[in-house]
């Protein structure tokens, strides 16, 4: 990538992954061949395969689902601060296999070291600790003095952040006394089947947890389960909806977190370098394969040209490639269907007529790479302003009050999360009561916290993860 500076290869050493030539589900505390087809997990980066799991069938479900049934009782009746032990010796855990979990996510899904080294592997520790740390109050949570589980909970997660989803899903349901099946993305399922490794060296008692790597079949097998009481879903707004439809009437829980389509707003008083820095960090991180992605830039007219030209400067020094490199900042999209899907919408952005833009860029010859990517001329009818691309691809919409940049940022069928860039605090405060968003940043994007809800609005999904919030989706009403 051009640059002024140019970096050494600085490589993280695959052996810390620890990499095996196959990995097995997690029934009823224990590993072993799923009843489904074998596959070969493979790394985006250069397409070579990693490593070979026997999926899930569907009568892994059934097993893992009794398993999980048989756990429920003695699991929900252990006094919250039993449970909460198990969970703080799953994130010290975490911690001290910090270092290969980072390596094998960046392996199986292409994002930078970086990335996976300091928010995906810290965050995914901080849940269990934080979650740990409920285990024994739920009392003082205020969902009443005698708050009960639901039963098992069957969770379905993306491949965006493996690891991470998965903590998020699995901590406050155990916290609050209920079991687990969890099914991983098919392209990511290293890091969840480490992760049952590392419940199993906790002890869990067999069945509080099972991990069942397989495709949509298996999501779906997981779905209709008469035996599973919960559905927590992560992932895109069709398949969400799939599900909603097929719970309907059933009276079994749902909590879906879907698809986004973020505005971030920069007001004229912002500061412009570090907005800059906070679009990069909203769009290009962990190449825009994030729901809660800024893939919209709203700016005020009057620092526009001078917005994007700083913009323009600071991609020219991202730095593209080997998600192992501890200098890269940008890494490889998860899959070929991703990366076909990244295409087709920029090349619908160039028909409609925006301004296509990326920085002079060498990509490396195998593997699924994007260039980041800025759209300019973009109006709010284009499909690029729109639908999700889920990719490092940036529209740029301008506007000239602050009501117009509300009813922009409103007008899209999701409703996940915002931005807003302003020096003036009366501004953050009527601009989060203005948008319909489950999370708004002020002057900063894209940060996580584990006492923090997050979750979206209309097509976005409805149900909080995170914080106190977050127990509610795992307690009986
Ligand atoms: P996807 O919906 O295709 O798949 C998500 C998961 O659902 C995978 O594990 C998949 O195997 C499973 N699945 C697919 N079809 C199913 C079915 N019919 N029944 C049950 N399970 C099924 O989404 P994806 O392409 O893996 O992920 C990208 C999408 O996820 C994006 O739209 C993104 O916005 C969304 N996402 C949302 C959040 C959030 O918190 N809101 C977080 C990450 C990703």
């Amino acid at each position: 990538m051009a640059s002024r500076f140019e970096y050494a290869p600085a490589p993280e050493s695959r052996d810390i992954a620890r990499l095996r030539p196959s990995y097995q589900i997690f029934v009823n505390g224990r590993f072993r061949d799923g009843s489904g087809e074998a596959v070969k997990t493979i790394n985006p980066a250069d397409e070579t395969p990693l490593a070979e799991i026997v999926e899930a069938g569907r009568s892994d479900v059934d097993d893992a689902v009794r398993a999980a049934r048989r756990a429920f009782g003695p699991w929900s009746r252990l006094p919250g601060r039993e449970r909460g032990k198990y969970l703080f010796r799953i994130a010290r855990a975490i911690q001290e296999r910090g270092r290969e979990l980072a390596v094998l996510e960046s392996l199986d899904n292409g994002k930078p070291i970086r990335e996976s080294r300091d928010v995906d592997v810290p965050t995914a520790a901080a849940h269990f600790f934080y979650y740990a740390g409920w285990a024994d109050k739920l009392g003082y949570a205020g969902f009443g003095p005698d708050p009960q589980p639901i039963g098992v909970a069957g969770q379905i997660i993306p491949w965006n952040f493996p690891l991470l989803m998965a903590a998020w899903k699995i901590a406050p349901a155990l916290a609050c006394g209920n079991t687990v099946v969890l099914k991983p993305a098919e392209t990511t399922p290293l890091t969840a089947l480490v992760l049952a490794e590392i419940i199993a060296e906790a002890d869990l008692p067999p069945g509080v947890v099972n991990i069942l790597a397989g495709g949509p079949d298996i999501g779906q097998a997981i779905v209709e389960h008469a035996g599973v009481d919960k559905i927590a879903f992560t992932g895109s707004t069709d398949v969400g909806k799939i599900i909603q439809r097929s719970l309907a009437g059933s009276g079994r829980r749902l909590s879906l977190e879907l698809g986004g389509k973020a505005a971030n707003i920069v007001f004229d008083d912002a500061p412009i370098d570090q907005a800059v820095e906070g679009i990069v960090n909203g769009i290009f991180f962990n190449q825009g394969q994030v729901c809660c992605a800024g893939s919209r830039l709203l700016v005020q007219e009057s620092v526009a040209d001078e917005l994007i030209s700083s913009l323009q400067r600071r991609l020219g020094t991202l730095r593209v490639g080997d998600p192992l490199d501890k200098n890269t900042d940008v890494g490889a999209i998860n899959s070929a269907a991703q990366l076909a899907r990244i295409r087709e919408l920029t090349d619908a952005g160039v028909a409609e007529g925006a301004t296509r833009w990326s920085p002079p860029c060498a990509l490396p010859e195998r593997g699924y790479w994007f260039a980041p990517t800025v759209f300019t001329g973009v109006s709010q009818a284009h499909r690029i302003a729109r639908e999700e691309i889920f990719g490092p691809v940036l529209s740029v919409l301008t506007f000239r009050t602050p009501s117009e940049a509300v009813d922009k940022a409103n007008n899209t069928p999701y409703g996940l999360s915002a931005g807003v860039w302003t020096e003036k605090g009366s501004r953050i405060l009527s601009m989060a009561s203005r948008l319909r968003a489950g999370v708004v940043w002020a002057n900063t994007f894209n940060r996580f916290d584990p006492s923090s809800p997050f979750g979206g609005y209309k097509e976005s999904g409805f149900g909080r993860e995170g914080g106190r919030h977050g127990l509610e989706a795992y307690l009986a009403h």
